[in-house]
């Protein structure tokens, strides 16, 4: 049996009958579940035009009455995380804790939202000149379209949404086509909390919803976040449009481990980051940089606990749940045969594993390479699976500018005991988000979550503050309240007095 999955357009299911609609499985049977539709170009533009005449009202509501239905949507998601995290667990596969996670730091950005009216104050400066003051105002853009990856259908989008709602703006979500139904049961609860018909809408669809959405001259801004390739498209395309986009793109994470870290919990970390979700995150850790004399003991102690894990359906306590879909299973797969051939040390093959689920899952065990040279696609590659590369170095600084020659630059981690170290590597490495004895730091919500180079296009970061002012377009107004001492021609550039 399989369930329809359709667009939320002002605040309704959409009623049409749509011409293509795409698979969405559970990856963890590989049953197929449900049909999401996909939208055209024609009904994008009708979901814009939704989202145009909602825009307008919501956008003058004030700042107390937005922070209400803010305050209304966080008890809401709070109340419903258990269905939510349900639903990604169902068309994702990662495991039930994973998903509850991932909702419980999505919710953290709707709890900074909460604080809209103070977010929102501008600047004012008396008497810049003799009776001129200024003051700063920061407006919503318009309607605004996020477009999320697979790996997180909910924090994701609410790295995005409740900010750019609580600013004002109208939204379109077009979530992954391959798990669609967290977005919608989540633009379900905006509906309960009080937000008005067509300000929350919920497309589906790929590439051509994606560039009717990027080209629609009624979009003004676009969140995006995907693979690198995806993201550099969204963003030629979007600004060749005139709209301001930031664009997040993938990764290939190193953490870098001193001879004077502590060993087991630098190895606890290494397989919590490399195999939590199956390696499905922008933040996990892929390439394990150890100096020469601790590496050997490293392995030994990352195998040990590898051997612990249970791979298998996310409902039953597993660690770790399958891939998302049979497709990126064998290519995941694939690369352990090219890690193989280009002559890395397999020390713990995932094909190989003993899974705790039905037999026509996508399931691929973790994995270890040790020995893994630069050169290496299992290096290069963003490979988006549970295998972990271990490439071993002599020092700091070749550790150092193996990560700096990197092309992508979104997290990074050392584990050390010493102090200068860690605080010479958060000022060298060329990285937007960097953990000390953290393996996944990504920033909590009113922090900002952004990479540097090819994992990220544009200049803003998500949430934050950085969120806010990408939601919002800046005014400065100069007032002078009429004064007789003023009148006067003159021609001249006002000069300050
Ligand atoms: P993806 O790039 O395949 O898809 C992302 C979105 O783009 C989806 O909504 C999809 O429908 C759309 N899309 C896909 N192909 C398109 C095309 N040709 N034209 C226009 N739109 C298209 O990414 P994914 O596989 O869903 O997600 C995994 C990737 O996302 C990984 O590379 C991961 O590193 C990255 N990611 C990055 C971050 C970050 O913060 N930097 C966070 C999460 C995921």
């Amino acid at each position: 049996m399989t369930t329809r999955i359709t667009h939320l357009i002002g605040g309704r299911p959409w009623e049409g009958t749509s011409e293509r609609a795409g698979d969405v499985h559970n990856p963890a049977t590989g049953a197929r579940t449900g049909r999401v539709d996909l939208a055209s170009a024609d009904l994008v533009g009708q979901a814009v035009a939704t989202a145009k005449a909602a825009w307008t009202g919501w956008a003058g509501t004030s700042l107390a009455r937005r922070a209400q239905v803010l305050f209304a949507f966080r008890e809401l998601l709070n109340a419903r995380k258990h269905e939510i995290a349900a639903l990604i667990t169902a068309e994702h596969g990662k495991v039930l804790d994973d998903a509850l996670g991932e909702v419980t730091r999505g919710l953290e950005v709707a709890e900074f939202a909460c604080g809209i009216p103070h977010l929102l104050k501008g600047g004012f400066s008396e008497n810049v000149s003799t009776r001129v003051d200024v003051y700063s105002i920061r407006q919503p853009v318009g309607v605004v379209a996020v477009i999320s990856p697979f790996n997180f259908p909910a924090m994701v989008p609410l790295w995005f949404v409740p900010i750019a709602i609580a600013c004002g703006n109208a939204v379109i979500l077009k979530p992954s086509e391959k798990d669609p139904s967290a977005a919608v049961a989540m633009a379900r609860l905006w509906t309960e909390a009080g937000l008005p018909d067509g300000v929350m809408n919920v497309v589906h669809g790929d590439k051509e919803a994606v560039d009717a959405l990027l080209t629609h001259p009624d979009v003004r801004a676009v969140s995006f976040v995907g693979s690198t390739p995806i993201a550099r498209y969204v963003y030629e395309t979007g600004t060749a449009h005139g709209k301001r986009v930031q664009a997040l793109g993938g990764a290939k994470n190193h953490m870098l481990v001193l001879p004077d870290a502590d060993l087991d919990l630098t190895a606890d970390a290494a397989v919590n980051a490399g195999f939590g979700s199956a390696g499905e995150r922008c933040m996990a850790i892929s390439a394990l940089v150890a100096v020469d004399t601790i590496a050997d003991a490293l392995v030994e102690k990352i195998k040990d606990r590898m051997r612990k894990l249970r791979t298998g359906d996310g409902t039953r306590g597993c660690d770790m749940g399958p891939l998302v879909t049979g497709q990126h299973r064998d290519k995941v797969a694939g690369y352990v045969e090219a890690g193989l051939a280009e002559g890395a040390s397999l020390v713990v093959d995932g094909r190989d594993g003993d899974f705790d689920g039905d037999e026509d899952g996508f399931w691929l065990g973790p994995t270890l390479f040790d020995d893994v040279t630069p050169g290496m696609s299992i290096y290069r590659d963003e490979i988006f699976g549970p295998v972990l590369s271990v490439v071993r170095v002599k020092s700091y600084d070749e550790g150092l500018a193996l990560i700096n020659a990197n092309p992508y630059g979104n997290g990074t981690a050392i584990f050390t005991n010493d102090g200068g170290a860690a605080r010479r590597f958060q000022n060298e490495v060329e990285v937007g988000m960097v953990g000390i004895n953290v393996p996944i730091p990504v920033p909590v919500s009113h922090y900002s979550f952004g990479g540097w180079k090819n994992s990220l296009f544009g200049d803003t970061h998500a949430h934050g503050t950085e969120g806010v002012h990408f939601f919002t377009r800046g005014k400065v107004v100069t007032s002078r309240w009429l004064d007789p001492s003023h009148g006067g021609l003159n021609l001249g550039f006002p000069q300050n007095d």
